[in-house]
Protein backbone atom coordinates (compact mmCIF):
# COMPACT_ATOMS: atom_id res chain seq x y z
CA UNK A 1 0.00 0.00 0.00
CA UNK A 2 1.41 3.71 -0.57
CA UNK A 3 0.78 6.51 1.94
CA UNK A 4 -2.06 8.74 0.84
CA UNK A 5 -1.23 11.08 -1.54
CA UNK A 6 -2.45 14.17 -1.84
CA UNK A 7 -3.56 16.29 -5.40
CA UNK A 8 -5.68 19.02 -5.83
CA UNK A 9 -7.54 17.05 -8.52
CA UNK A 10 -8.03 13.65 -9.19
CA UNK A 11 -10.14 12.25 -12.42
CA UNK A 12 -11.50 9.18 -13.06
CA UNK A 13 -11.16 7.70 -15.98
CA UNK A 14 -8.76 7.62 -19.24
CA UNK A 15 -10.82 7.73 -21.76
CA UNK A 16 -10.50 10.56 -24.13
CA UNK A 17 -12.53 13.05 -21.40
CA UNK A 18 -10.58 12.13 -18.86
CA UNK A 19 -7.03 13.30 -20.15
CA UNK A 20 -8.97 16.09 -21.60
CA UNK A 21 -9.92 17.40 -18.56
CA UNK A 22 -6.21 16.09 -16.97
CA UNK A 23 -4.63 18.45 -19.94
CA UNK A 24 -6.72 21.23 -18.98
CA UNK A 25 -6.12 21.06 -15.14
CA UNK A 26 -2.65 20.02 -14.45
CA UNK A 27 -1.20 23.50 -15.47
CA UNK A 28 -3.59 24.77 -12.19
CA UNK A 29 -2.71 22.61 -9.57
CA UNK A 30 -1.46 18.52 -9.27
CA UNK A 31 -3.71 15.81 -10.49
CA UNK A 32 -3.83 12.24 -10.37
CA UNK A 33 -5.58 10.53 -12.79
CA UNK A 34 -6.97 6.56 -12.29
CA UNK A 35 -7.46 4.24 -15.01
CA UNK A 36 -9.04 0.74 -14.06
CA UNK A 37 -7.79 -0.78 -17.37
CA UNK A 38 -3.88 -1.38 -18.24
CA UNK A 39 -4.37 0.96 -20.91
CA UNK A 40 -5.82 4.48 -21.37
CA UNK A 41 -8.64 4.82 -24.49
CA UNK A 42 -8.77 1.20 -23.61
CA UNK A 43 -13.15 1.39 -23.98
CA UNK A 44 -15.00 3.84 -25.69
CA UNK A 45 -12.14 6.57 -26.97
CA UNK A 46 -10.03 3.41 -28.97
CA UNK A 47 -13.68 2.37 -30.65
CA UNK A 48 -14.85 5.51 -32.29
CA UNK A 49 -15.33 5.94 -36.23
CA UNK A 50 -13.02 8.80 -35.90
CA UNK A 51 -14.77 11.79 -37.15
CA UNK A 52 -15.43 15.46 -37.42
CA UNK A 53 -18.93 16.36 -38.12
CA UNK A 54 -20.06 19.55 -37.46
CA UNK A 55 -23.68 19.39 -38.42
CA UNK A 56 -23.87 16.18 -35.97
CA UNK A 57 -25.36 15.07 -32.32
CA UNK A 58 -26.98 17.04 -29.72
CA UNK A 59 -27.91 20.67 -29.03
CA UNK A 60 -25.25 21.28 -27.03
CA UNK A 61 -22.48 19.37 -28.33
CA UNK A 62 -22.61 21.54 -31.66
CA UNK A 63 -21.04 24.44 -30.44
CA UNK A 64 -18.41 22.09 -28.13
CA UNK A 65 -17.31 20.41 -31.84
CA UNK A 66 -17.02 24.17 -33.57
CA UNK A 67 -15.06 25.58 -30.75
CA UNK A 68 -12.51 22.48 -30.60
CA UNK A 69 -11.56 23.11 -34.25
CA UNK A 70 -8.86 25.50 -32.95
CA UNK A 71 -7.53 22.84 -30.72
CA UNK A 72 -7.73 20.19 -33.50
CA UNK A 73 -6.35 22.58 -36.54
CA UNK A 74 -3.06 24.08 -34.30
CA UNK A 75 -2.50 21.28 -31.36
CA UNK A 76 -0.10 23.04 -28.17
CA UNK A 77 3.34 22.96 -29.19
CA UNK A 78 5.19 19.21 -28.99
CA UNK A 79 1.29 17.95 -28.08
CA UNK A 80 1.43 16.26 -31.71
CA UNK A 81 3.84 14.84 -33.92
CA UNK A 82 1.43 15.60 -36.92
CA UNK A 83 -1.98 17.08 -38.23
CA UNK A 84 -4.84 15.67 -35.89
CA UNK A 85 -7.45 16.29 -38.55
CA UNK A 86 -7.18 14.93 -42.34
CA UNK A 87 -9.82 15.60 -45.14
CA UNK A 88 -12.67 13.25 -45.22
CA UNK A 89 -16.27 14.74 -46.11
CA UNK A 90 -19.66 13.50 -44.83
CA UNK A 91 -22.17 11.59 -47.58
CA UNK A 92 -25.74 11.29 -45.99
CA UNK A 93 -27.65 9.50 -48.39
CA UNK A 94 -31.56 8.87 -49.34
CA UNK A 95 -33.81 7.37 -51.58
CA UNK A 96 -36.96 9.21 -53.23
CA UNK A 97 -38.83 8.45 -49.78
CA UNK A 98 -37.15 9.46 -47.46
CA UNK A 99 -35.48 13.23 -48.90
CA UNK A 100 -37.61 15.31 -46.18
CA UNK A 101 -35.46 13.73 -43.84
CA UNK A 102 -32.21 15.21 -45.66
CA UNK A 103 -33.80 18.84 -45.56
CA UNK A 104 -34.60 18.39 -41.86
CA UNK A 105 -30.41 17.19 -41.17
CA UNK A 106 -29.75 20.27 -43.86
CA UNK A 107 -31.71 22.86 -42.18
CA UNK A 108 -29.98 21.77 -38.71
CA UNK A 109 -26.38 22.30 -40.26
CA UNK A 110 -27.53 25.82 -41.70
CA UNK A 111 -27.47 27.55 -38.13
CA UNK A 112 -24.09 26.21 -37.80
CA UNK A 113 -22.85 27.54 -41.28
CA UNK A 114 -21.71 23.54 -41.50
CA UNK A 115 -21.39 23.95 -45.29
CA UNK A 116 -23.79 20.77 -46.28
CA UNK A 117 -25.21 21.15 -49.73
CA UNK A 118 -28.11 18.95 -50.58
CA UNK A 119 -26.71 17.02 -54.37
CA UNK A 120 -28.63 15.12 -56.98
CA UNK A 121 -28.14 11.16 -57.75
CA UNK A 122 -25.61 11.95 -60.26
CA UNK A 123 -23.41 13.57 -57.75
CA UNK A 124 -23.73 10.89 -55.53
CA UNK A 125 -22.49 8.41 -57.75
CA UNK A 126 -19.67 10.48 -58.75
CA UNK A 127 -18.82 11.20 -54.92
CA UNK A 128 -19.00 7.20 -54.42
CA UNK A 129 -19.07 5.02 -57.73
CA UNK A 130 -20.52 2.38 -55.68
CA UNK A 131 -23.95 3.21 -54.88
CA UNK A 132 -26.38 1.70 -56.29
CA UNK A 133 -28.21 4.33 -58.74
CA UNK A 134 -31.71 2.76 -58.46
CA UNK A 135 -31.74 2.59 -54.60
CA UNK A 136 -30.42 6.79 -54.45
CA UNK A 137 -31.87 9.84 -54.68
CA UNK A 138 -29.66 12.24 -54.07
CA UNK A 139 -27.86 13.12 -50.52
CA UNK A 140 -26.49 15.82 -47.89
CA UNK A 141 -22.78 16.43 -48.78
CA UNK A 142 -20.51 17.71 -45.67
CA UNK A 143 -17.41 18.54 -47.20
CA UNK A 144 -15.99 19.94 -44.21
CA UNK A 145 -16.06 16.83 -41.91
CA UNK A 146 -12.74 15.64 -40.97
CA UNK A 147 -10.87 12.42 -40.13
CA UNK A 148 -9.71 12.73 -36.69
CA UNK A 149 -6.27 10.77 -35.65
CA UNK A 150 -8.28 9.85 -32.41
CA UNK A 151 -4.73 8.31 -31.19
CA UNK A 152 -2.86 11.13 -31.23
CA UNK A 153 -5.31 13.60 -30.22
CA UNK A 154 -5.68 11.27 -26.84
CA UNK A 155 -1.56 11.26 -26.68
CA UNK A 156 -1.81 14.94 -27.39
CA UNK A 157 -3.58 15.17 -24.24
CA UNK A 158 -1.32 12.83 -22.50
CA UNK A 159 1.94 14.74 -23.34
CA UNK A 160 0.07 18.49 -21.98
CA UNK A 161 -1.08 16.92 -18.89
CA UNK A 162 2.53 15.45 -18.38
CA UNK A 163 4.02 18.00 -19.30
CA UNK A 164 2.84 20.13 -16.30
CA UNK A 165 3.36 16.89 -13.53
CA UNK A 166 0.28 14.97 -13.92
CA UNK A 167 0.85 11.61 -12.61
CA UNK A 168 -1.36 9.28 -14.92
CA UNK A 169 -2.25 5.67 -13.07
CA UNK A 170 -3.37 2.58 -14.66
CA UNK A 171 -4.78 -0.30 -13.08
CA UNK A 172 -6.06 2.21 -10.95
CA UNK A 173 -9.89 0.76 -10.41
CA UNK A 174 -12.16 3.80 -8.14
CA UNK A 175 -13.65 1.68 -5.69
CA UNK A 176 -14.34 4.36 -3.26
CA UNK A 177 -15.12 7.83 -2.81
CA UNK A 178 -15.86 9.43 0.66
CA UNK A 179 -15.68 13.02 2.14
CA UNK A 180 -12.73 13.71 3.80
CA UNK A 181 -12.65 17.48 5.25
CA UNK A 182 -13.54 19.76 2.56
CA UNK A 183 -12.39 17.31 -0.13
CA UNK A 184 -12.69 13.52 -0.81
CA UNK A 185 -10.95 10.89 -0.03
CA UNK A 186 -10.88 8.35 -3.28
CA UNK A 187 -9.93 4.39 -2.35
CA UNK A 188 -8.23 2.35 -5.07
CA UNK A 189 -6.53 -1.35 -4.28
CA UNK A 190 -3.50 0.46 -3.79
CA UNK A 191 -4.15 2.80 -1.73
CA UNK A 192 -6.22 6.43 -1.01
CA UNK A 193 -5.44 9.62 -2.50
CA UNK A 194 -6.76 12.87 -0.93
CA UNK A 195 -7.91 15.58 -3.30
CA UNK A 196 -9.90 18.54 -3.62
CA UNK A 197 -12.40 17.81 -6.54
CA UNK A 198 -13.34 14.91 -8.05
CA UNK A 199 -13.67 14.76 -11.92
CA UNK A 200 -16.23 11.84 -13.08
CA UNK A 201 -14.64 11.15 -16.42
CA UNK A 202 -15.75 7.27 -16.31
CA UNK A 203 -17.94 7.05 -19.55
CA UNK A 204 -20.27 4.19 -19.62
CA UNK A 205 -19.61 3.76 -15.60
CA UNK A 206 -20.66 7.27 -14.55
CA UNK A 207 -23.54 6.28 -12.80
CA UNK A 208 -21.46 3.77 -10.65
CA UNK A 209 -18.72 5.93 -9.83
CA UNK A 210 -21.08 8.66 -8.33
CA UNK A 211 -22.76 5.97 -6.35
CA UNK A 212 -20.14 5.28 -5.24
CA UNK A 213 -19.78 8.66 -3.47
CA UNK A 214 -23.73 7.90 -2.99
CA UNK A 215 -24.62 10.63 -5.14
CA UNK A 216 -28.02 10.23 -7.20
CA UNK A 217 -27.93 8.58 -10.91
CA UNK A 218 -27.95 11.15 -13.76
CA UNK A 219 -29.79 8.36 -15.93
CA UNK A 220 -27.08 7.42 -17.84
CA UNK A 221 -27.38 4.80 -20.55
CA UNK A 222 -24.74 3.08 -22.52
CA UNK A 223 -25.76 2.53 -26.02
CA UNK A 224 -23.70 -0.90 -28.29
CA UNK A 225 -22.15 0.26 -31.63
CA UNK A 226 -20.43 -2.36 -33.22
CA UNK A 227 -17.97 -1.16 -36.32
CA UNK A 228 -16.09 -3.90 -38.32
CA UNK A 229 -13.39 -3.87 -41.08
CA UNK A 230 -13.96 -5.68 -44.45
CA UNK A 231 -11.51 -5.86 -47.36
CA UNK A 232 -11.71 -2.83 -49.84
CA UNK A 233 -9.28 -0.78 -52.07
CA UNK A 234 -7.41 2.01 -51.93
CA UNK A 235 -9.08 3.81 -54.77
CA UNK A 236 -11.73 4.36 -52.83
CA UNK A 237 -9.64 6.57 -50.09
CA UNK A 238 -11.20 9.49 -51.67
CA UNK A 239 -14.72 8.84 -50.67
CA UNK A 240 -16.24 11.07 -47.75
CA UNK A 241 -17.99 8.82 -44.95
CA UNK A 242 -21.32 7.62 -46.09
CA UNK A 243 -24.18 7.40 -43.59
CA UNK A 244 -27.79 6.32 -44.62
CA UNK A 245 -30.37 9.43 -44.08
CA UNK A 246 -31.98 7.12 -40.88
CA UNK A 247 -28.56 6.32 -39.85
CA UNK A 248 -29.24 2.13 -40.93
CA UNK A 249 -25.95 1.76 -41.74
CA UNK A 250 -22.52 3.82 -42.82
CA UNK A 251 -19.10 3.08 -44.01
CA UNK A 252 -16.13 4.77 -45.15
CA UNK A 253 -12.62 3.71 -46.45
CA UNK A 254 -9.77 2.94 -44.20
CA UNK A 255 -6.55 2.35 -46.06
CA UNK A 256 -7.24 -0.63 -47.93
CA UNK A 257 -10.23 -1.73 -45.74
CA UNK A 258 -13.82 -0.44 -45.47
CA UNK A 259 -15.01 0.40 -42.43
CA UNK A 260 -18.50 -0.13 -41.96
CA UNK A 261 -21.22 0.09 -39.23
CA UNK A 262 -25.04 -1.24 -38.67
CA UNK A 263 -25.06 2.41 -36.44
CA UNK A 264 -27.09 0.34 -33.96
CA UNK A 265 -28.15 1.95 -30.65
CA UNK A 266 -28.90 -1.27 -28.36
CA UNK A 267 -28.92 -0.15 -24.26
CA UNK A 268 -26.11 -2.52 -22.42
CA UNK A 269 -25.09 -2.51 -19.31
CA UNK A 270 -21.57 -0.80 -18.36
CA UNK A 271 -19.22 -3.72 -19.57
CA UNK A 272 -16.52 -4.51 -22.13
CA UNK A 273 -18.99 -5.34 -25.12
CA UNK A 274 -18.69 -8.13 -27.45
CA UNK A 275 -20.19 -7.29 -30.97
CA UNK A 276 -22.86 -9.61 -32.10
CA UNK A 277 -22.79 -11.14 -35.31
CA UNK A 278 -26.28 -10.66 -35.98
CA UNK A 279 -26.02 -6.82 -35.91
CA UNK A 280 -22.41 -7.11 -38.70
CA UNK A 281 -24.69 -9.97 -40.86
CA UNK A 282 -27.99 -7.22 -40.82
CA UNK A 283 -25.31 -4.37 -41.64
CA UNK A 284 -23.43 -6.03 -44.45
CA UNK A 285 -27.00 -7.04 -45.80
CA UNK A 286 -27.90 -2.83 -45.80
CA UNK A 287 -24.67 -2.08 -47.35
CA UNK A 288 -24.67 -4.32 -50.15
CA UNK A 289 -28.10 -3.90 -51.30
CA UNK A 290 -26.99 -0.22 -51.17
CA UNK A 291 -23.79 -0.62 -52.93
CA UNK A 292 -21.70 -2.88 -55.17
CA UNK A 293 -19.11 -3.38 -52.62
CA UNK A 294 -20.15 -6.76 -52.37
CA UNK A 295 -18.99 -7.22 -49.15
CA UNK A 296 -18.47 -11.36 -48.79
CA UNK A 297 -16.00 -11.20 -45.53
CA UNK A 298 -14.57 -9.23 -42.49
CA UNK A 299 -11.16 -8.80 -41.42
CA UNK A 300 -12.14 -7.84 -37.62
CA UNK A 301 -14.84 -6.60 -35.70
CA UNK A 302 -15.20 -5.17 -32.48
CA UNK A 303 -17.97 -2.90 -30.39
CA UNK A 304 -18.04 -0.08 -28.10
CA UNK A 305 -20.76 1.95 -25.89
CA UNK A 306 -22.01 5.33 -27.14
CA UNK A 307 -23.24 6.72 -23.47
CA UNK A 308 -26.43 8.80 -23.37
CA UNK A 309 -28.03 11.22 -20.53
CA UNK A 310 -31.89 11.26 -20.47
CA UNK A 311 -31.88 14.50 -22.78
CA UNK A 312 -28.98 12.96 -25.13
CA UNK A 313 -26.96 16.32 -24.00
CA UNK A 314 -23.52 15.81 -22.33
CA UNK A 315 -23.55 15.96 -18.61
CA UNK A 316 -20.46 18.31 -17.84
CA UNK A 317 -20.52 20.64 -13.89
CA UNK A 318 -20.43 19.95 -10.35
CA UNK A 319 -22.74 17.81 -8.67
CA UNK A 320 -25.66 20.15 -6.94
CA UNK A 321 -25.39 17.89 -3.93
CA UNK A 322 -22.19 17.45 -3.34
CA UNK A 323 -19.60 20.12 -3.41
CA UNK A 324 -16.33 19.14 -4.98
CA UNK A 325 -17.97 16.53 -7.63
CA UNK A 326 -17.95 17.22 -11.22
CA UNK A 327 -19.36 15.20 -13.76
CA UNK A 328 -17.77 15.03 -17.00
CA UNK A 329 -20.08 12.21 -19.13
CA UNK A 330 -22.75 11.23 -21.25
CA UNK A 331 -20.65 12.27 -24.37
CA UNK A 332 -22.76 9.87 -26.65
CA UNK A 333 -21.61 9.84 -30.01
CA UNK A 334 -19.37 13.01 -29.86
CA UNK A 335 -16.97 12.81 -27.38
CA UNK A 336 -13.81 12.64 -29.80
CA UNK A 337 -15.01 15.64 -31.57
CA UNK A 338 -15.36 17.88 -28.80
CA UNK A 339 -13.02 16.64 -26.40
CA UNK A 340 -10.68 19.84 -26.11
CA UNK A 341 -14.07 22.61 -25.83
CA UNK A 342 -15.57 20.02 -23.23
CA UNK A 343 -12.03 19.52 -21.32
CA UNK A 344 -11.71 23.77 -21.01
CA UNK A 345 -15.37 23.95 -19.99
CA UNK A 346 -15.42 21.11 -17.12
CA UNK A 347 -11.58 22.66 -15.89
CA UNK A 348 -13.13 25.94 -15.89
CA UNK A 349 -16.29 24.89 -13.74
CA UNK A 350 -13.17 22.99 -11.66
CA UNK A 351 -11.08 26.09 -10.95
CA UNK A 352 -14.27 28.77 -10.55
CA UNK A 353 -12.43 30.84 -13.04
CA UNK A 354 -15.13 31.60 -15.52
CA UNK A 355 -15.96 30.97 -19.14
CA UNK A 356 -12.74 30.86 -21.39
CA UNK A 357 -13.51 33.75 -24.32
CA UNK A 358 -12.83 30.95 -27.28
CA UNK A 359 -16.01 29.14 -25.51
CA UNK A 360 -18.36 32.49 -25.21
CA UNK A 361 -20.71 30.79 -27.25
CA UNK A 362 -21.49 27.91 -24.77
CA UNK A 363 -24.23 27.74 -22.72
CA UNK A 364 -23.20 25.67 -20.09
CA UNK A 365 -27.00 24.92 -18.38
CA UNK A 366 -27.49 22.83 -21.45
CA UNK A 367 -25.01 20.27 -19.88
CA UNK A 368 -25.46 21.12 -16.07
CA UNK A 369 -26.05 18.15 -14.08
CA UNK A 370 -28.26 20.81 -12.04
CA UNK A 371 -31.00 19.82 -14.46
CA UNK A 372 -31.44 16.16 -13.23
CA UNK A 373 -32.17 17.65 -9.84
C1 LIG B 1 -18.54 2.76 -32.97
C2 LIG B 1 -18.38 4.15 -32.38
C3 LIG B 1 -18.15 5.22 -33.23
C4 LIG B 1 -17.95 6.52 -32.71
N1 LIG B 1 -17.61 7.51 -33.58
C5 LIG B 1 -17.33 8.74 -33.11
C6 LIG B 1 -16.92 9.77 -33.99
O1 LIG B 1 -16.78 9.55 -35.19
N2 LIG B 1 -16.65 11.01 -33.46
C7 LIG B 1 -16.79 11.27 -32.13
O2 LIG B 1 -16.56 12.41 -31.71
N3 LIG B 1 -17.17 10.31 -31.26
C8 LIG B 1 -17.44 9.04 -31.71
N4 LIG B 1 -17.82 8.06 -30.86
C9 LIG B 1 -18.06 8.41 -29.45
C10 LIG B 1 -16.77 8.55 -28.66
O3 LIG B 1 -15.94 7.43 -28.90
C11 LIG B 1 -17.12 8.67 -27.16
O4 LIG B 1 -18.03 9.74 -26.96
C12 LIG B 1 -15.87 8.94 -26.30
O5 LIG B 1 -14.85 8.02 -26.59
C13 LIG B 1 -16.21 8.86 -24.82
O6 LIG B 1 -15.02 9.03 -24.09
P1 LIG B 1 -14.94 8.77 -22.53
O7 LIG B 1 -13.58 9.16 -22.11
O8 LIG B 1 -16.11 9.41 -21.89
O9 LIG B 1 -15.21 7.19 -22.36
P2 LIG B 1 -14.20 5.96 -22.32
O10 LIG B 1 -13.24 6.01 -23.43
O11 LIG B 1 -15.04 4.73 -22.23
O12 LIG B 1 -13.39 6.19 -20.98
C14 LIG B 1 -13.94 5.98 -19.70
C15 LIG B 1 -12.87 5.30 -18.88
O13 LIG B 1 -13.25 5.27 -17.50
C16 LIG B 1 -12.67 4.10 -16.94
N5 LIG B 1 -13.34 3.79 -15.68
C17 LIG B 1 -14.63 3.40 -15.50
N6 LIG B 1 -14.87 3.17 -14.19
C18 LIG B 1 -13.71 3.43 -13.54
C19 LIG B 1 -13.33 3.36 -12.16
N7 LIG B 1 -14.19 2.97 -11.19
N8 LIG B 1 -12.04 3.66 -11.83
C20 LIG B 1 -11.16 4.05 -12.80
N9 LIG B 1 -11.47 4.11 -14.11
C21 LIG B 1 -12.74 3.81 -14.48
C22 LIG B 1 -12.90 3.05 -18.02
O14 LIG B 1 -12.04 1.94 -17.86
C23 LIG B 1 -12.64 3.86 -19.30
O15 LIG B 1 -11.31 3.71 -19.75
C24 LIG B 1 -18.01 6.74 -31.31
C25 LIG B 1 -18.25 5.67 -30.46
C26 LIG B 1 -18.41 4.38 -30.97
C27 LIG B 1 -18.62 3.24 -30.03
Amino acid sequence: MTAHPVADFAIIGGGIAGVSAAAHLAPHGSVILLESERSLAFHTTGRSAAMFVANYGADGSRPLCLASRAFLDDPPEDSADGPLLSDRGLLWVSDEARFDRLREIANNGEALDAGSVLVDRDEVLRLVPKMRPERVAGGLYEPNALDIDVAALHQAFVRIARKSGAELRVSSPVTGLARAGRGWRVSTPEGDVHCTAVINASGAWGDLVAGLAGIEPVGLQPMRRTAFMVPGDRSYEGWPFVVDVDQLFYFRPDGAQVLCSLAEETPSPPLDPRPDMADIALAIERINEATTLDIRSVNSQWTGLRTFAPDREMVIGEEPTASGFYWLVGQGGTGIQTAPAYGALAASQVLGSGLPPDLSGIDPAVTSPARFR
